[in-house]
């Protein structure tokens, strides 16, 4: 399948990687837009949130466990900000689902 997060998955893109387990893959978001910019992904492809169904859910209750501990690694201790874009209104460039963990500093009020 040509994904290009299942191949930064497979270690054929290189990534800068910021935790990994059995269910989850957390990198370093290559395009930063705050201080700290993480992307968790699920290691088994899944396009987008709108692809979470009863098979693959338990592994999204995994990464959503799993998020504050790597937010509190990363040093966000005043909080942060989690979003998955969801199609082509949320302009999701990625079809791979993912969720930015964003912060480090004080984010707009805004959210689109
Ligand atoms: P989306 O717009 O789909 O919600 O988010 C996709 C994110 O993936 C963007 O924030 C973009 O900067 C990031 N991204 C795209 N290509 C790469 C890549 O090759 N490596 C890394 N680390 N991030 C990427
Ligand atoms: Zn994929």
């Amino acid at each position: 399948m040509d994904c290009l997060f299942c191949k930064i998955i497979a270690g054929e893109i290189p990534s800068q990687k910021v935790y990994e387990d059995q269910y989850m893959y957390a990198f370093k978001d290559i395009n930063p837009q705050a201080p700290v910019h993480v992307l968790v992904i699920p290691k088994q492809h899944i396009p987008s949130l709108d692809g979470i169904n009863e098979q693959n859910c338990g592994d999204i209750a995994m990464i959503l466990k799993k998020i504050p501990e790597i937010a509190a690694d990363l040093g966000l201790k005043n909080g942060y900000r989690l979003i998955s874009n969801c199609g082509d209104d949320a302009c999701q460039s990625v079809k791979h689902l993912h969720f930015h963990i964003i912060g480090g500093t004080l984010l707009s009020e805004r959210m689109a």
